[in-house]
């Protein structure tokens, strides 16, 4: 059984690889294994084939996951962190970046939560609701050069590295993907206001991450398609 859930990941796993290099898109792109949900063996069956970037949506599981995993490990917080949490996920060495700031406010959060528990600054992205809907986190395109400028500004902790954003799902694969396209204007209109600045893009998931780098994706989070899907455990924070 065990095997065979090993012998699983690492072929999907390769398959995410090959698709990513056969996209052949001119920048680079890192591959990181989405594992919420799922047990740590599974992430490390993906660590043994050579894995390094995983994301996690929920404080508990990545604490839990960070502790019992290799210290190499680069961790994506990719959840809606609430700020009385901040300090537990940024006391986490191996933390890479925190991929959701989606606010100012959480930002200071941040920023102040990292007083004394990191050495270096926290690298951070900026969340991008960039299909306007209701239900989704992060700032308004009309706001993000005023959220990056603050971050550079006033948040000596962080390092403002990238933006991320979900999109809407449902679009058509065939056609140019709006939240995208949307994304990688944001990130012109951020390098243009603060000259200097080189940001990523974290966009892709697993039914369109090959679409988001050909739209100038360096950053993809893929969940499904290497660990199968999902499901919710009983109770969660
Ligand atoms: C779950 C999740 C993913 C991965 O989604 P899949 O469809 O499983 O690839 C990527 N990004 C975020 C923010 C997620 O919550």
């Amino acid at each position: 059984m065990a095997e065979q859930r090993r012998a699983d990941i690492v072929e999907n796993l390769t398959n995410v690889r090959n698709a990513m290099q056969n996209a052949s898109s001119p920048q680079e792109t890192r591959l990181v294994a989405v594992s919420k949900y799922k047990p740590a063996q599974d992430l490390l069956y993906a660590y043994e084939a050579g894995q390094r970037h995983f994301g996690e949506n929920y404080v508990q599981e990545l604490v839990d996951k960070s502790a019992q995993l290799p210290k190499d490990i680069q961790w994506h917080f990719i959840g809606h962190l609430q700020s009385n949490k901040a300090k537990t996920v940024v006391s986490i060495p191996n933390l890479y970046v925190v991929e959701t700031v989606d606010n100012i406010k959480k930002a200071n959060t941040l920023n102040k939560a990292c007083d004394g528990l990191r050495p270096d600054p926290l690298r951070v992205y900026v969340q991008v609701n960039t299909s306007n809907e209701e239900a989704k986190s992060g700032v308004a395109p009309a706001d993000c050069v005023k959220v990056c400028q603050h971050i550079i500004d006033s948040c000596p902790r962080l390092e403002l590295s990238g933006l991320m954003t979900i999109g809407m799902f449902g679009r058509d694969p065939s056609e140019e993907n709006p939240d995208f396209k949307c994304l990688a204007e944001c990130k012109n209109q951020v390098e243009q206001a603060l000259p200097g600045k080189t940001l990523e893009l974290s966009m892709g998931m697993s039914e369109d991450y090959v679409q988001a780098m050909r739209a100038g994706s360096t950053n993809v989070r893929v969940g499904r398609t290497i660990f199968g899907e999902r499901e919710r455990p009983q109770k969660k924070e």
